[in-house]
């Protein structure tokens, strides 16, 4: 753990969040500003800065795997979400720990701001 990470302290639960689904890898979690009826974030519990500092793929299928269930539980998989990682500056990152948005409830525009 990376503790001066926002990310990883939530994970630690050293910061309070509205936990949505937690496994041993991964924690769920509502985002505190919402941008959507629905906007979870997923986190790997391990601190990876961004997507370029990931070198085992198959730990993102894992986590789009759970994005689904969520979805589904979330009762937005019938009429649609939308899946988002942003990276680095020009992404819009603003939290060096990577995550996923999932965005849903409403029309997602494109192309976005
Ligand atoms: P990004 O801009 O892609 O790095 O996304 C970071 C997200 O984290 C933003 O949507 C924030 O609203 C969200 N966020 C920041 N602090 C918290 C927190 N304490 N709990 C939940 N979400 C947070
Ligand atoms: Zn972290």
């Amino acid at each position: 753990m990376v503790s001066t990470c926002l990310f990883c302290r939530i994970a630690a639960k050293e910061i309070p969040s509205q936990i949505v689904f937690e496994d041993s890898e991964f924690l769920a979690f509502k985002d505190v500003n919402p941008q959507a009826p629905v906007h979870i974030l997923i986190i790997p519990k391990s601190h990876y800065n961004t997507l370029l500092d990931v070198s085992d793929f198959t730990m993102l299928g894992r986590a789009q795997q759970i994005i689904i269930r969520i979805a589904e539980e979330q009762g937005i998989a019938q009429s649609g979400f939308r899946i988002v990682m942003n990276c680095r500056d020009d992404g819009g990152q603003t939290v060096y720990h990577l995550h996923y948005h999932l965005l849903g409830g409403r029309f997602m525009a494109w192309p976005p701001g």
